[in-house]
Parts: structure tokens; C-alpha cells; sequence
């Protein structure tokens, strides 16, 4: 199943190029009181909604998929994990320039010794609110990365146990300034975090290690590899980052992005694409200052 929200929060049910308006289904959402949850309440009950979702859809109003806003498919991660260096070309390409490094030398040490970092949940933005560039002066770059979310508790969690834990899958920009902060500080402006289009449940992607993806930028191809050059995989990444933290529903990795990373600018148009998962079209433009 794939599930979009779009417009005004509202939930959909993508069929090709039609989206079903199933926003009633989250009435069975229940109710809290403050303080909410620190984890994301539609994909903590997403077996439940899917359900009322196939009760539902065939009375439910039908839509264009591309007449709807769309929106971060998950509204209220508790957290945004990232894996840096998890391609050997990347990391190649990162050493090799020093536009990309920065002279920062945790840049170009291996994802082992390098762990993973975080995100700012503030990031996140859908494909139809576009990415809004800060710090013009500096190099914004774009970077296409298989993003997971997890579907339930994970604490622990061992790699041959960790797909069991995927809710689905999205495409994820990690879009960066380039430099010599740390990566959370530069990687978490607002809309730095794009998740979409929609999120595929896990079990129309049987095998997350072996998917094409890649980003055409203004009608060029930039990044184009495929997930089993990740140096670690999606299990391996759902071990490590939950050896050091619990993971929730709604928690999203986002895995690591191949070679061939290159600068935005306000007016370019990314589409970016993962097998299986689809594409997506994201606008560049100039923050509001
Ligand atoms: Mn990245």
C-alpha cells in the first residue's frame, strides 16, 4: 500500500496517478491529552488504518495525484537518524575534494568509526513544499537517500530480526551545506529534510538492498547507483543505530546517499527517484529572509 498525505493533513491511498481520500481513517486514531507521544501516531497504528483504509476507499472521493501539495508522508517522527559515508564512491568523491570535505576529517573515515547522526525533526518537508536554500554564498548540495521508517519499538535490535521492524519505505533528500560544522548543524535548516512522495509498506519491498535510485537535476542525471552499494544495509543500520538508542514508530533512517552529489540553486527542479518506491518532483528556491 501506498499512503501520501497531501493538502490540508489529509491521508490518501495512491493508485498510480489517482490518490483516494482516506483522511477518515484516522478517526480511529486515539485521542491524547497533553503530553502526546514522542513517536509518530499513524504509523504506531498503521495495521489498523490500513485496514479501515481497504473498508473504506471504494466510497472515498478520488483525486489527481498531480493536482495534491504533497506533504511529509510521516508528521511526527521522534527522530530523523542519518547515515553518512555508506557508499564507497561517496566518500571517495568527498576525499577527493575539498569543496565537499571542508578539511573536515570525519568526513572521510568509514561509517564504522564515523556512527550516524541526527536531523532535526524541524527539517522535514514533503515533495510539494519544495526546499527553501539558506546561506546562498555557501554550496547547498543534494543528496538521494533510501529512507526507512520504523513500525514499531526497536531496542537492541539484531540485523537478522531488523527488517521485521520496517513499517516502509520513502525517498529522502538530505540536503547539506557544505562546510566545516558538524553535520546535524548543517544538514537541519528548514525543509533540509524532504521525505516522499508517499510511504511504501514494507511488504511491496521485499528486498530494500537491491533498488536503483538517483536524482536528475534540471534534466540532468546526477546521482545514479543502486542500494547494494550501501556499505551497511538497512538491517545492519537498524542494528547499529538501536544498539545506541531506542527506535519508535515513525523514527526515520535516512541510509546514505551514492556518488555524484552536485550544488542547488533557487529555480532548479529535482526529481528524485527509487525503484519500487517511485519519483518525486521537489522545487529549489531562496529562504524567506
Ligand atoms: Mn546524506
Amino acid at each position: 500500500m501506498r499512503l501520501c498525505r497531501f493538502g490540508e493533513s489529509r491521508l490518501g491511498l495512491v493508485q498510480g496517478s489517482k490518490v483516494t481520500d482516506v483522511t477518515a481513517a484516522l478517526d480511529l486514531l486515539p485521542a491524547y491529552r497533553y503530553p502526546l507521544p514522542g513517536y509518530d501516531l499513524l504509523i504506531a497504528n498503521l495495521e489498523k488504518v490500513t485496514a479501515r483504509i481497504r473498508e473504506i476507499a471504494s466510497s472515498s472521493q478520488v483525486l489527481a495525484l498531480e493536482s495534491l501539495r504533497l506533504l511529509s508522508p510521516v508528521a511526527n517522527p521522534g527522530k530523523i537518524i542519518a547515515a553518512p559515508v555508506n557508499y564507497a564512491k561517496h566518500m571517495s568523491e568527498v576525499a577527493s575534494d575539498s569543496q565537499l570535505s571542508a578539511g573536515n576529517p570525519s568526513h572521510t573515515i568509514t561509517i564504522q568509526k564515523a556512527g550516524l547522526f541526527l536531523k532535526a525533526n524541524s527539517a522535514l518537508v514533503g515533495a510539494g513544499e519544495g526546499i527553501a536554500l539558506r546561506h546562498l554564498d555557501r554550496r547547498n548540495d543534494h543528496e538521494v537517500e533510501l529512507a526507512v521508517i520504523i513500525g514499531k519499538r526497536a531496542n537492541n535490535v539484531r540485523a537478522k530480526d531488523a527488517l521485521d521492524y520496517v513499517a516502509g519505505y520513502s525517498i529522502g533528500l538530505d540536503i547539506t551545506i557544505r562546510g566545516s560544522e558538524d553535520r546535524s548543524f548543517r544538514k537541519s535548516p528548514d525543509s533540509y529534510m524532504v521525505l516522499g512522495p508517499w510511504l511504501v509498506t514494507a511488504d511491496e519491498v521485499p528486498n530494500p538492498g537491491e533498488l536503483n535510485l538517483s536524482i536528475v537535476l534540471n534534466g540532468e542525471t546526477k546521482q545514479d547507483s543502486n542500494t547494494r552499494f550501501m556499505t551497511l544495509g538497512v538491517a545492519e543500520l537498524i542494528e547499529m543505530s538501536s544498539s545506541f538508542y531506542t527506535l519508535h514508530p515513525g523514527d526515520i533512517i535516512i541510509t546514505g546517499t551514492p556518488e555524484g552529489v552536485s550544488p542547488i540553486v533557487p529555480g532548479d527542479t529535482i526529481v528524485a527517484a527509487i525503484e519500487t518506491i517511485g519519483s518525486m518532483e521537489v522545487k529549489v528556491r531562496a529562504a524567506e529572509v
